[in-house]
């Protein structure tokens, strides 16, 4: 492909990418049922015959885009996702065109320098201690996974067993303490450790979700305590400082799930939210979600950042071994794309201040959702104290019809849940894009909907 062509289908990448994003204001956020049914066009043989790379594009933009979810748009409510920021955006188009592998710092010394530079930031704007280890990984469920196989290299380690070396076949049991509100991905984490998810003991929660610091059983030998920043229905922070206390008496490890509500750190007028949370010895957490970069990249931290090397290094005769950080010793992959790169251009754009802005402003508008819908004659189900809000419109059927209806129409996206046995919409608010006037258009339809489903 002559550099004019290559130049021509990058200009045409872009331009249709513009076109989507500025789209995204005025379509149905949910995708329309014909156009996911167009996604089939994708499909058929493979052909013999590859095609020109700008009819590939214009293929997929055409079928592709209209079946999208507009999560990157402001009215976006579901699960607990996130947008992207104009920044990590054009870093990740740029880093993609490096096509660098974060491995080593041979293979890129700029990956390698990214990922040092972001976990500097991260640390800082997280309020975590100023030395811990970090890997970058694909989200929340494998910072868990890289935490805990730290943790569990640590606790082992302590009672004299080398759990890399000798797997868990004979190995002192390790003691799981999870709250009855843990994340489901958490079990998968632990069973892919060789913890066993039914091998845990589980801890009541509160009215909220919370872990009760009160009713951790007494623990002796190997022992990792797993608590939640950020409840995915509620936004409820387990009581950090209460059970780290409790758990360092006894010896135990304690990290922290903190996928979207450790960012609570980052602003002041929530970080109180997370008191306690730098006493623990793990974090794991999403830059995909309240962050704001594209997929995929989640962030494991841990206090003894020789626990991680132990637990994910290894070493061949062609792997450099110099003094600087290299990623490969503290992850679970070796070849990784260079996903500090957005990490490292999102907290640039936004700085301090921008990104406490950021989660402190969408916690207002959560709670602008609870009084608006609370005011129309709506229960609200949790206490608002993050960027999560619960609300029921009356039985459980009606809930979910209303929920079915405001999917439907278009203006806003919001998903179901059961939240302690009732039926609930669950509206999450974690994207730079949203903004007041979002937020007023979609409690408008929601009360436009609920209305027409009593
Ligand atoms: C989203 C979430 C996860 C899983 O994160 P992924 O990025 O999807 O892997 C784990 N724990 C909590 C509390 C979450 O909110």
């Amino acid at each position: 492909m002559s550099d004019r062509r290559y130049e021509a289908l990058l200009h045409d990448a872009a331009r249709r990418a513009c076109r989507y994003i500025a789209e995204l204001e005025s379509r149905p956020v949910a995708p329309a049922a014909a156009d996911v049914a167009r996604l089939e066009l994708l499909g058929g043989a493979l052909p013999d015959e590859g095609l020109a790379p700008g009819e590939v594009l214009a293929r997929l933009d055409e079928i592709g885009s209209p079946a999208t979810v507009a999560s990157a748009g402001g009215r976006y409510f579901g699960f607990v996702t996130g947008g992207v920021l104009p920044a990590a955006l054009a870093a990740n188009w740029l880093a993609d065109a490096w096509d660098q592998n974060a491995f080593t710092s041979v293979h890129s010394a700029l990956g390698a320098a990214v990922e040092s530079v972001a976990l500097g930031w991260l640390r800082d704007v997280l309020a975590l201690p100023g030395d811990c280890g970090g890997a970058f990984v694909t989200g929340a469920t494998m910072a868990n996974f890289t935490a805990l196989a730290a943790a569990r290299h640590a606790v082992l380690a302590r009672a004299g067993w080398d759990v890399e070396a000798e797997g868990l076949f004979g190995a002192p049991p390790v003691t799981l303490v999870v709250g009855e509100e843990a994340h489901g991905t958490l079990y998968k984490v632990i069973a892919l450790l060789g913890l066993g998810r039914e091998r845990v003991v589980t801890v009541p929660a509160d009215d909220q979700g919370r872990m009760r610091a009160d009713a951790i059983p007494a623990l002796d030998g190997p022992a990792i305590v797993c608590v939640q920043a950020g409840n995915v229905n509620t936004g409820a922070v387990d009581p950090m400082a209460a059970i780290c206390a409790r758990a360092r008496t006894q010896g135990a490890w304690v990290h922290v799930d903190g996928a979207f509500g450790m960012w609570a750190a980052a602003a002041p007028g929530y970080a109180g939210l997370l008191e306690g949370v730098a006493d623990a010895d793990s974090w794991a957490t999403d830059a995909h979600k309240w962050l704001n970069v594209t997929y995929d990249s989640g962030i494991a931290l841990v206090r003894d950042a020789e626990t991680l090397r132990a637990a994910m290094s290894y070493a061949a005769a062609y792997l450099p071994t110099g003094g600087v950080r290299e990623p490969f010793h503290y992850t679970p992959e070796s070849s990784r794309r260079a996903r500090g790169v957005e990490i490292w251009a999102a907290l640039l754009s936004l700085g301090r201040s921008g990104l406490a802005d950021l989660v402190a402003r969408n916690c207002r508008m959560a709670v602008r959702f609870a009084d608006a819908l609370r005011g129309a004659g709506y229960e609200i189900l949790n206490e608002v104290v993050l960027n999560q809000v619960l609300v029921a419109f009356g039985d459980a059927d009606t809930t979910r019809r209303v929920v079915a209806a405001v999917q439907q129409d278009g203006t806003c996206w919001c998903g179901p849940t059961v939240w302690k046995g009732r039926a609930a919409m669950r509206i999450s608010v974690c994207s730079w894009a949203t903004t007041d006037e979002d937020v007023d258009k979609s409690i408008d339809a929601i009360v436009r909907i609920a209305a027409e489903q009593r």
